[in-house]
């Protein structure tokens, strides 16, 4: 094992995120007195592999997976976590407990991330090509011969996932990033897992966006803080209040940004040169515009 090992880090009371260093991706792990949660899962078999054991120096109680949207870096490990082996130090026992846990493991997500990761193919594909596209390209081909395990527990606008001792409640406030953004709040320690609906260390990715809906979601997200709320991102540095505030004020300026702009037919690279988020802005006109035209 190496000193560059990815770790979870406790950030509040037993609530830990691990930071993944290719793409600066967190995975969430809570832990009650009889159960766990493990929000995302990263992209790859190898990455999955690393996860499994970081989580069972954590914890041993048995973990429910929640994908906070379909996109390979968070939800392409759900096979491997599914297994919940424990780090090497079992009991032997006969068959393989591992794929027999991976049947049982309950994959929570909205509908349309269930749907999305559903089509195996499609989302390999989609995988591969954003990430031959991406920081990388090196990846493409593992993250190609993932099996993609689709989620089985389907959250349609809250679930409460009982954890003993403390819940964790699962929500959609409408789309942002994706059509299936989930929200992830553990009320009693102040944590809001956000997923990619508020980002850190890049722009947000407006790729399979609703540029138009986001910032109302994120609205519907504050509601869920205060001044002393955690806010874990889907990439980058754990955040507060100010931040996601900051950015829900942006997302709120390139909304009417472009929602003026289509009105007047401004073109896509002058409105987007006036946008937030730098060259990001251009793939949020662009699909918010054919959204529009579609309307
Ligand atoms: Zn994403």
């Amino acid at each position: 094992m190496s000193s560059s090992t990815p770790a979870f880090v406790e950030i509040a009371d037993r609530v830990f995120v691990l930071r993944y260093p290719v793409f600066d991706v967190n995975v969430t792990l809570v832990v009650g007195d009889e159960a766990a949660v493990l929000v995302d899962t990263l992209s790859t078999g190898a990455q999955a592999a690393e996860l499994l054991a970081a989580a069972r120096r954590v914890t041993r109680a048995p973990w429910a997976i929640v994908n906070t949207h379909h996109h390979f870096d968070h939800a392409f490990g759900n096979a491997t976590l599914a297994r919940q082996e424990p780090a090497g130090d079992s009991f032997p026992t006969f068959g393989d407990p591992g794929a027999d846990a991976a049947a049982h493991t309950r994959i929570w997500a909205h509908e349309e991330t269930a749907r999305l990761l559903g089509h195996e193919e499609t989302a390999r594909r989609t995988a591969w090509e954003a990430v031959r596209a991406g920081s990388h390209p090196e990846l493409a081909d593992e993250v190609a011969r993932v099996a993609v395990l689709p989620p089985n527990e389907i959250v349609l606008t809250e679930a409460a996932l009982d954890l003993g001792g403390r819940v964790v409640v699962l929500s959609h406030f409408g789309r942002g990033h994706t059509a299936g953004d989930l929200v992830a709040h553990v009320p009693d320690a102040d944590v809001v897992i956000a997923g990619d609906l508020v980002e850190e260390s890049g722009p947000p990715d407006f790729g399979d966006a609703y540029p138009l809906e986001w910032p109302g979601t994120v609205a519907a997200l504050l509601r869920l803080t205060t001044p002393e709320t955690v806010v874990v991102p889907g990439h980058g540095a754990p955040v507060g209040q100010g931040f996601v505030t900051g950015q829900h004020e942006e997302l709120t300026e390139l909304e009417w940004l472009i929602r003026n702009g289509h009105a007047e037919r401004a073109r896509v690279d002058d409105l987007a040169r006036r946008a937030p988020f730098g060259a990001a802005a251009h793939v949020a006109v662009k699909r918010a515009y054919t959204l529009l035209d579609g309307e």
